[in-house]
């Protein structure tokens, strides 16, 4: 049985989709949704960018970049942005 996928649960299970982490079944209605939604479309690319961003800021650290940015550092950083607009 498939539900309709909403736009709620695309956003929470964003983070596990660009990391290649969702399972088929769900894979598949991430698409769906993704064909139909361009509020989704246009969410899943600012959030791509702040991806990359919190990398930027990790590689000026002498610190090892590690492979996936944390959601909590996403969060923070969206968090800082929004402080200093
Ligand atoms: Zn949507």
């Amino acid at each position: 049985m498939h539900s309709k996928l909403t736009c709620r649960e695309f956003v929470e299970f964003l983070g596990e989709y660009l990391e290649g982490r969702l399972p088929p079944g769900q894979l598949a209605r991430f698409g769906g949704h993704l064909a139909a939604c361009p509020a989704c479309v246009s969410y899943t690319r600012s959030y791509r960018d702040t991806v990359r961003l919190g990398r930027s800021v990790l590689s000026n650290t002498d610190e090892t970049v590690p492979g996936d940015v944390p959601e909590g550092l996403v969060r923070a950083i969206l968090a800082a942005r929004d402080s200093e607009a």
